[in-house]
């Protein structure tokens, strides 16, 4: 069978190996950590940085090669596609791994993004940043889970978080009159060839996805110009692979917004493992293969619940998963790590019902129960 390889090894690599393998192919990957999630379905599991050279060379035998993250080095995937196919492309995830250049090009695919102002050094900062007040000063690289974001009301709150960020490049957002945040994940193997799953509704608890309820509970109309939207950008980018725009919808007359995307599954997307014709993993192996994505048709309405370590006991003693095993409609994920750190991403569950609403309700309830 062919290998596939992949760079990082946490739980999103983890559930692209078992798609894989389930499919077919052997897997590389590519992950320092030597626990990484993935380790356990991978056929081999280089434990080695991600710049290594050897193990890049030897990533670079493997029939295609894709990433799990953004932050991994652009240069090292260019350089990876001399040899192999890669995908998405080292240009489309330098695009991702920085909001400057990220919302750049959201409004080069003629897309809304919440007013912002580039800040790279103090002297960037001047009466004209009250446009953009109350706001949140965001890194321009790193962040995720809301880290690396400090709210702002006053320009002298956006001196000091400037300083609190040591002077590395950010971006300055307006905040947006968020009634709802959705995703859209895109499917695209070039111009012709593109699929998008129904857009999930988030819900954030502190920062961190905490539920996405599928169908989202908003027009059809809204919904549909999302995957136009979302689709429209992936052109823009020519990009391969699956790709995840998140969006806020803004404000009385419900304007889509495009918040940042990220070049890979989504954390938003897990439900469509069990609740659609083709899950996103599935999505990414035929796509850097080079097959056409399959559909992407939701089976039934869902919720997807993130499981924490915060549900662990503080003894380390694990969350009591008997009602989520018990349940006639729910399916439990977890991506054997082995400690539980708050706000880490252990697992998650998905609750499949009539309705998003019932689904919504179960998936609340059972998670309420992990907490002994
Ligand atoms: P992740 O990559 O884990 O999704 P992140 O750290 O990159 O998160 P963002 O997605 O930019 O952060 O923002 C996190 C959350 O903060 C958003 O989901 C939203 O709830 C809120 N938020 C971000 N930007 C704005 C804004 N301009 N106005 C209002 N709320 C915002
Ligand atoms: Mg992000
Ligand atoms: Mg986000």
């Amino acid at each position: 069978p062919a290998r596939l390889g992949i760079l990082g090894g946490g739980q999103l690599g983890r559930m692209f190996t078992v798609a894989a393998k389930t499919m077919g192919y052997q897997v590389v990957v590519l992950d320092p950590d030597p626990l990484a999630p993935a380790a356990e379905f991978a056929d081999e599991h280089l434990c080695a940085a991600f710049t290594d050279e050897a193990a890049l060379a030897q990533l670079a035998q493997c029939a295609a090669v894709t990433t799990e993250f953004e932050n991994v080095s652009a240069d090292a995937m260019r350089s990876l596609a001399q040899h192999t196919i890669v995908s998405p492309s080292g240009d489309c995830v330098a695009i991702a791994q920085n909001r400057i250049l990220e919302k750049a090009w959201i409004r080069k695919a003629g897309l809304e993004t919440a007013p912002y102002q580039v800040i790279e050094q103090e002297s960037d900062i001047s009466d004209a940043s009250e446009a953009f007040l109350p706001g949140i000063l965001k890194t321009a690289t790193l962040g995720y889970d809301g880290k690396g974001q400090i709210r702002v009301k006053t320009l002298s709150e956006l001196v000091a978080a400037f300083k609190q960020h040591q002077g590395v490049a950010c971006v300055l957002e307006k905040m947006v009159d968020l009634r709802s945040e959705i995703s859209v994940i895109v499917c695209r193997l070039n111009n012709d060839t593109s699929m998008c799953f129904d857009p999930a509704e988030n819900e954030h608890i502190d920062g961190i996805l905490a539920y996405s309820i599928v169908p989202a509970r908003l027009p059809e109309s809204l919904q549909q110009q999302a995957k136009d939207m979302a689709k429209r950008l992936a052109d823009e980018l020519n990009y391969v692979g699956v790709l995840a725009v998140e969006m806020f919808v803004v404000g009385d007359d419900a304007q889509l917004v495009v918040n940042e995307i990220a070049p890979r599954p989504h954390n938003s997307g897990h439900h469509t493992i069990n609740a659609c014709v083709t899950d996103q993993f599935q999505q990414q192996v035929r796509l850097m293969c080079g097959l056409n994505p399959g559909d992407t048709s939701l089976l039934s309405p869902c919720t997807m619940a993130n499981i924490l370590g915060d549900v662990w006991g503080e003894d380390g003693s694990e969350p009591n998963w008997l009602p989520l095993q018990q349940h006639a409609a729910s399916h439990l994920h977890l991506y054997g790590k082995k400690s539980a750190r708050k706000g880490r991403k252990m697992g998650h569950f998905t609750t499949l019902a009539q309705d998003a609403n019932q689904a919504y309700q179960w998936a609340q309830d059972l998670h309420a129960q992990l907490k002994k």
